[in-house]
């Protein structure tokens, strides 16, 4: 009995020194974060799953940051005003909920220090859509899927290249003005099996409707896909690009320069659309973000 008792005890002691250890480690970063950071702001704060951030980040007069890496990316930085620094922080559709540390390299005389800050990226709740289609339509095989298979890959490539040149300046514009028929991160369940989540948000506009650049850019890419039909990217600098698909008519060509509120090309239902509609997406360093977020951090009023 007396080394039941005993054994309860060193069970208590050693939690009691674990959670001393982690309090502490957690005031020594703390301590060690506002030696070299004057002030860091962040934008929304948590973050929420499928969402993009703003961050702001002073350093110390001496102090110059040298790199900044989140979610084992590489994230662009840019100056902003003395020792201050701006970027994007993306969260992606497949991350979970939890903090996550945001690893700042600072370069102080000739030392490279390394600090970071936990970032919490919150859960958020996607609706479910169920869809009954055709089965042709749904089962993609032989030729068919090696085309769509073959789309995605080209896209994926193309929006994970990052030219560090920004071309972009707030705010983003709507490339359509519409209600939004179906939001981003929706799961859809098509003939009862799960597909995968809906990675921009489809704005209704009839047939025809001119289609403007979210922000200034560079033409990425103008594609025929099946699914996506006629697409255009815009690579806006900074890993950060807009894409627009279904397209009825395309107006530029991959390699142009664009400006913002330029017409790229009319609205329509080319590749697999039930109707006529702009489906719109963002992708900041090849991770699919909401594009209403953008917006509502980087957006037009
Ligand atoms: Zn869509």
């Amino acid at each position: 009995m007396r080394k039941k008792i005993f054994k309860i005890l060193v069970f208590f002691l050693i939690l009691f020194f674990l959670d001393v250890s982690v309090s502490f480690s957690f005031i020594k970063n703390q301590e060690n974060l506002f030696n070299y950071i004057d002030k860091f702001t962040l934008d929304p704060n948590p973050i929420p799953i499928g969402d993009i951030a703003v961050s702001r980040i002073k350093v110390k007069s001496n102090e110059k940051i040298v790199d900044i890496k989140f979610l084992g990316k590489d994230i662009p930085f840019y100056p902003f005003g003395p020792n201050e620094y701006w970027f994007l922080l993306g969260v992606g559709l497949k991350n979970k909920p939890g903090y996550y540390p945001l690893i700042i390299k600072i370069r102080k005389a000739n030392k490279i220090l390394t600090t970071k800050v936990n970032i919490y990226i919150s859960y958020r709740f996607f609706p479910e859509q169920f869809l009954h289609l055709p089965k042709k339509m749904v089962d993609l095989k032989g030729s068919i899927l090696k085309r769509v298979l073959q789309d995605e890959r080209i896209i994926e490539k193309v929006v994970s290249k990052v030219h560090k040149h920004v071309l972009w300046i707030p705010p983003f514009i709507w490339p359509v003005r519409g209600k939004i028929i179906s939001e981003f991160g929706l799961k859809r369940i098509l003939n009862g099996e799960p597909r995968s989540q809906h990675r921009g948000v489809d704005i209704k506009a009839p047939y025809g409707t001119p289609v403007k650049a979210t922000n200034s850019g560079k033409v990425a890419l103008v594609r025929n896909c099946y699914l996506s039909g006629k697409t255009v990217i815009i690579d806006h600098g900074g890993g950060l690009y807009s894409l627009y698909a279904h397209l009825s008519r395309v107006y530029v060509l991959t390699g142009q320069y664009v400006k913002k509120g330029q017409v790229i090309g009319l609205s329509g239902k080319s590749g697999r659309a039930t109707g006529p509609h702009l489906h719109w997406g963002i992708s900041y360093l090849g991770v699919r973000v909401d594009p209403k977020e953008l917006m509502s951090i980087l957006g037009e009023s």
